[in-house]
Order: C-alpha cells, then sequence, then structure tokens
C-alpha cells in the first residue's frame, strides 16, 4: 500500500498529516482496556488529534454506513440464497456487528479524521 494515499492512512490507522504516528493509543484492535484511546497530538508531527470538542462524533455517520455496508449482504445472502428466516438473520447480524465493533469504531474515526486532515508531505519543513 502506497504511502501517502486516504487508504494507507486509513488500514493502518495513522496520523493522517505525516502517516507516521499511530492514530490509536493501543495497537491491537481488540483490547478492550482502551479500544478507542488516542493520544492528543501525533507524536510524531505534532497533528492536534482533539480538533475540536465533539469532533469524532461525525464518525457514528461513517460507522453506520460500514454497519449497513456489513448488514446488507448478510441479510441479502442468508434470505435469497438459504432462505433463511429474517427472525435467524437479525440475531446474526447483531452478533457480527457486535464482534467486529472495534474496528468499525477505529475506521470510522480514522476515515472521519482523513476527511478533514490531509496527507502533508512537507510536514517536516513546516515544524518550527
Ligand atoms: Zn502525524
Amino acid at each position: 500500500m502506497k504511502k501517502g494515499t486516504f487508504f494507507y492512512s486509513v488500514i493502518k490507522e495513522k496520523c493522517p498529516r505525516c502517516q507516521e504516528g499511530n492514530l490509536f493509543k493501543h495497537p491491537n484492535i481488540y483490547s478492550l482496556r482502551d479500544i478507542g484511546g488516542m493520544p492528543d497530538k501525533c507524536p510524531v508531527c505534532g497533528q492536534d488529534f482533539l480538533v475540536e470538542d465533539g469532533f469524532f462524533l461525525g464518525a457514528t455517520y461513517v460507522s453506520y454506513g460500514i454497519a449497513i455496508a456489513i448488514s446488507v449482504p448478510i441479510l441479502a445472502v442468508m434470505a435469497m440464497v438459504f432462505h433463511v428466516d429474517i427472525l435467524l438473520i437479525l440475531p446474526v447480524i447483531l452478533v457480527v456487528l457486535t464482534l467486529l465493533l472495534p474496528p468499525i469504531m477505529r475506521y470510522s474515526r480514522s476515515i472521519w479524521f482523513n476527511f478533514f486532515v490531509h496527507y502533508d508531505p512537507h510536514w517536516r519543513e513546516k515544524q518550527l
């Protein structure tokens, strides 16, 4: 994956500005103690991770989209291919989404952050 792209930053959970510093404190995505813990600033370039109060509330829109993108194919395959009853499909979707909650939450934040902060290959020159 090429550094400098939107997907590099999102998939690797890196700071969108320098794409070197980690976006989250704990590298283990299923570390239940600190799933969404983020440092206040990028440890490499100093990009502020607390852009403004409630900034990451917008990531809930992204997580909703991801949850729909996961749920609809499960629903379609189970209903149309395997002809499973809807009352059995919904608990399956609920379990899948619950298990995927940590990565959905982290990737949503990463995607949301990358909408507003973009890669700057010259960030070192702008440091004071
Ligand atoms: Zn950075």
